[in-house]
Parts: structure tokens; sequence; C-alpha cells
């Protein structure tokens, strides 16, 4: 027979161990339901499986997933009729991380974590978290092809061992040998208050000591009057492994041309601004309420990844597999009505409740304008969910593309805007003298890629998007007050033709080739000078960042 290995765990691993041991004290809770959604995945995984091809081995066991305590041996077993793991994947899956592991990613998962224990869930190390509560861990599985059972074992310090385990049915079985202080864990009542608060929607009978303690419902599939706020909440914890409510929370229906039901919800935090990288997809894709594609990339465009919650089809093949996904006309088409209708959705909520909008604007506004950048066939609709600032409005209160339109002077065909570091740089720089003098509208354009925004989307209802730094920036005369132009204090004796012309070619002699070329110009009102951008196609705040990028 095989024997017993010992293993060492992947530098990254035990580092995120370490974390979980050391700095996550709080909220233990989690680690329960961190493997009770292990669990509800696996029989997923299976029943997924078994609609894609015929299963020999073990077919009669039922899909279930049962815990029971041992209050005097102070253990806790978790076991789960799923999918299994081969020794293979019992190696990759818990000896090492699958995401890419720098040490700046670890450096900050240390830091999230120090901030916020349930943030662990969100970065895909929930196994782990059982170390928060055990001294000692066995994990015993059985893969669904039939392959022989194995048993993983480690306390969570640099090592594992892993050796055959015979006698097992398909699953996985984990034991946990309680620390000290985490007894309560081994007790019913502990265990039965937990799953009600975290794992009331996991779609399998969940049995502690014999007794079904979960409501199995898919309740995107039912009709929202018949839905209590408590559940919605419930279920966006459950779906987007979250401990807050939503920001937003999207449930729709349709029959045609499609059968959908999407419930669709918007966290409270962008993840990707705490330093760890490209978030998953969070939303699942299911057929008739059987899980098809867990965190789908397919389902919805990548700039919508922040989205969590569940999307059902019932026209979609239940043995559709992972693969083919991508490709299915129905899957493409889908796709289009609800990116339609997220979009349609959040212009509405900008609509009915401007301040919310604006919060979501600024936590996840960087995802519409990479929508804005990537997704051509969504552009002109995501167009009305911008927001910038302007110099009508108040410092910090951003306004849309719409309400800049609708108070446009009289003789203005162009939307303007001028990219700066920040407000007050661009308020007091050159370029937007003669705008104020003149009453008209300029955007600030203060993220560094919002110039790419504009410059891909081109024009808005017709009117040119143009950067203030152009050379060739005209501005309608008719707009321009002329009282004011009497009564200005500061009105200088203008330089002669011949004595511009003069200056114009010493500075050139002076700047070189630095410079393309000097010319005197009329847009100026209280700045001597100000450099402009010739070609008109990349705006100065774009060259700057492709000479950053090397390019
Ligand atoms: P995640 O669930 O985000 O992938 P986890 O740390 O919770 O991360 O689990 C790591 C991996 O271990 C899972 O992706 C899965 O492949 C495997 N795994 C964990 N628990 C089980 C289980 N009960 N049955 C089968 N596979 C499991
Ligand atoms: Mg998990």
């Amino acid at each position: 027979a095989t024997q017993v290995e010992t293993k060492q765990f992947q530098a990254e691993t035990r580092k995120v161990l370490d974390i979980v041991i050391n700095s996550l004290y709080t909220e233990r809770d989690i680690f329960v339901r961190e493997l009770v959604s292990n669990a509800a995945d696996a029989l997923e995984k299976f029943r997924h499986q078994s609609l894609i091809e015929k299963i020999e081995f073990d077919s009669h066991v039922p899909l279930e997933i049962t815990i029971n305590g041992d209050d005097k041996n102070h253990t806790l077993t978790i076991s789960d009729t799923g999918i299994g793991m081969t020794r293979e994947e019992l190696e990759t899956n818990l000896g090492t991380i699958a995401h890419s592991g720098s040490q700046h990613f670890f450096e900050q998962l240390a830091e999230a974590a120090k901030k916020d224990v349930n943030l662990i869930g969100q970065f895909g190390v929930g196994f782990y978290s059982v170390f928060m509560a055990a001294k000692n861990v066995r994990v015993q599985t059985r893969s669904w092809d039939g392959s022989e059972g194995w048993e993983w074992s480690s306390d969570g310090g640099g090592s594992y061992t892993i050796g055959p385990c015979p006698g097992l049915h398909r699953g996985t079985r984990i034991i946990i040998e309680l620390k000290d202080d985490a007894h309560t864990y081994a007790s019913k009542f502990t265990i039965e208050r937990i799953i009600q608060q975290y794992s009331t929607f996991v779609p399998f009978p969940v049995i502690v000591e014999g007794k079904k303690v979960n409501t199995v419902q898919a309740i995107w599939s039912r009709s929202k009057s018949e839905i209590t706020e408590e559940e919605y909440n419930e279920f966006y914890k459950f779906i987007g492994n979250a401990v807050d409510e939503p920001l937003y929370r999207f449930h729709f229906s349709a029959d045609a041309p499609l059968s959908i039901n999407a419930l669709l919800y918007v966290p409270k935090e962008n993840f990707e601004v705490l330093g760890m990288g490209r978030m998953q997809p969070g939303v699942n894709l299911y057929c008739q309420k059987v899980l098809i594609d867990q965190h789908s990339e397919n389902i919805l465009p990548e700039w919508l990844r922040f989205l969590k919650g569940a999307v059902d089809s019932e026209d979609l093949p239940l043995n559709i597999s992972r693969q083919s996904l991508q490709d299915n006309a129905l899957v493409i088409k889908l796709r289009k009505v609800l990116t339609k209708r997220v979009i349609k959705f959040f212009a509405e909520e900008a609509e009915r409740d401007a301040d919310k909008y604006r919060d979501f604007w600024k936590i996840f506004g960087i995802f519409i304008k990479e929508g804005m950048t990537s997704d051509f066939e969504h552009r002109a609709d995501l167009a009305k969910l911008l927001r910038f600032e302007s110099s009508a409005s108040e410092p910090g209160v951003m306004i849309s593309l719409d309400e800049y339109v609708d108070r446009m002077k009289e003789g203005q065909d162009k939307i303007y805007f001028i990219n700066g570091p920040s407000r007050a740089a661009v308020e007091y720089g050159p370029y937007v003298e003669m705008f104020k003098k003149r009453g008209i509208e300029i955007f600030y354009t203060l993220d560094p890629i919002d110039d790419f925004v504009l410059n891909h989307l081109g024009e808005y209802n017709g009117k040119k998007l143009v950067s203030a730094d152009r050379a060739d920036l005209t501005l309608p005369e008719s707009t321009e007050p002329s009282a004011d132009t009497a009564t200005d204090e500061q009105q200088v004796e203008p330089l002669s033709d011949a004595v511009a012309t003069s200056l114009c070619r010493w500075m050139k002699e002076v700047l070189g080739e630095r410079i393309q070329e000097v010319k005197a110009s009329d847009r100026l009102v209280d700045s001597p000078a100000m450099i402009v951008n010739v070609d008109g196609f990349m705006t100065s705040s774009m060259e700057r960042i492709l000479k950053a990028s090397g390019q």
C-alpha cells in the first residue's frame, strides 16, 4: 500500500495560514460558512457533472451535507456527497493557492484581513479559515470518478500529510479537532445558529445531528412581492460571501426574447482597490435552478465583474458544459439582454436618487470607465452613466453629460473638457480662462483615464467632445458677454503684430526642439502663455500616461 507522505505547504499558503491563525481571531464563525459553502460547491459540481455524463460510481448516494459535533472529544465533522477530490486535486487545492501570489498580494491581504476578517472569503482562501478554530484537520475524500480515497491532514503549521484512506463513499469528510477555546463548535446549537445566519440558501439539505436545518430555495425565481427585505439581504450575504448589506439590488424577470430570472447586487466596496488584483466575476449562471457556471465569465461582460448574484434561464440546455458556454448563441444573447438591463437599471437609479448614484460612481465608476474603453457594443449607453466635475459644479460634485448638454450656451456645439491632477490645478490653469470669461461650462477630467474614455466616445448626442488643450480650439463667439470686456480693469495694451512675431521667434529659438511652434493667441485672459496640443488626437494627459508606460 502507498505510504503516508509529509509535504510542505507552498510558501504563499504558509503566509495565508499565518495570517489566518495569528490575525483573524474575531468572528471565527465564518469558518463554518466557508466549509459549508465548499461542500455546496462540490455538490453543485457533482450535480452538473452527472447531467453531462452517466456516472456509475456511488450514483445512489443522496446529495446532502451532514454536520455532527462530538462534545466529548471536541470534534466537528462536516461531510458532503459532492464531487470529491483525487489525490492530485487534494494536493493542488489544499496545498497551494491557485491565484498567482506575490509578496505584495499577501501583504495587502494581511492589511485587509486586519481590517475585516470577512474579506478572507473574497480572496478564495476560504478553506484555511478552518485553522482559526482547529488544532488539527483531517480531510477524507473520494472523487466521483471512483478512484481511491485519500486523507489529507494538517495542524496548520508548515506541512501536511497525505495518505490512502480506504472505505470511503463519494464526497468529502472534514474532521476538525477543535482548539481548547473553540469547543463551542462541537455544539449542535452553535452550528444551527451559524447555518441559520449564513447558509440558509445552500441549495442542498444541511443536516445537523440528523435534522435538516436549512430552507432550500432558489430565491431569484420567486415573485418579488413574496420576498422580504431580509431574505433579499440574506441571499446577498450567501451568494456574495458578504457580511454587510448591498448598495443596490436588481431583481429582474423576463419571458421574451429569453426566459430570464436575475437577482443581482452591487456591494458596498470595490475589492480591487484593496490591492487584491483582479476580482473574479461574482454572478452564477443557473438553468432551472441547477448551477451551470459558478462565477461565470460568460454571462456578463468583464467590466461588470463587481456584480454579485444569480442568473437563471430555462432556455439553456441543462447539460451544457462550461467550455461550450463561451460561444453558445443563447448565452451570448442572454449576456446582451442582461447588460442592457443592468445599464438601464443604473441610469434609472441615477435618476431616482442622484446622491446615492454619486456614491456608487465614486466606488465603481472605474468599472464603467473600463466598459467605455473596452466594450464597444455598450459604449453609447454607458456614456449616460459617466460623471465628472465641471466649472459649473460645486467642488466634489459630479454631473452627467446630459446635464452639461442641457446647459449648453446658444451657438455652442461642442462639449469641452480639460484634464489635470486636481480641481484647483485645473481651475487656476490657463486652459479654462477663456471658458470662464465667456461663461462656457467645461468638464474637469481629474482621473488620467478620463481623456481616453472621452476620446473613445468621440461625441455625445451629436456633439463633439473636445479637449481644451487643443491648438486649434475656437470658442463660440456668440457666447462672449459683451458688457464684460468693457468693464474689464485688466485691459492692457496688446502687442503689435511685429513685436508678437519677434517674441514668438525668440521663444522658439530658446526652446528649440522641445516644442514645435510658438504662436500668438487670443485665448488667454490672465496667463502669459500655455502649452497646447497640435495634432489634436491625443490630449496632453494621454501623452503623459503613454510616456510613463514607456510607449
Ligand atoms: P474556493 O472555495 O474559493 O475555491 P477554498 O479555499 O474554500 O477556495 O477551497 C479551495 C479548493 O479546495 C476549492 O476550490 C475546491 O476545489 C477544493 N475543496 C474544498 N472543499 C472541498 C469539498 N468539500 N469537496 C471538494 N473540493 C473541495
Ligand atoms: Mg470556498
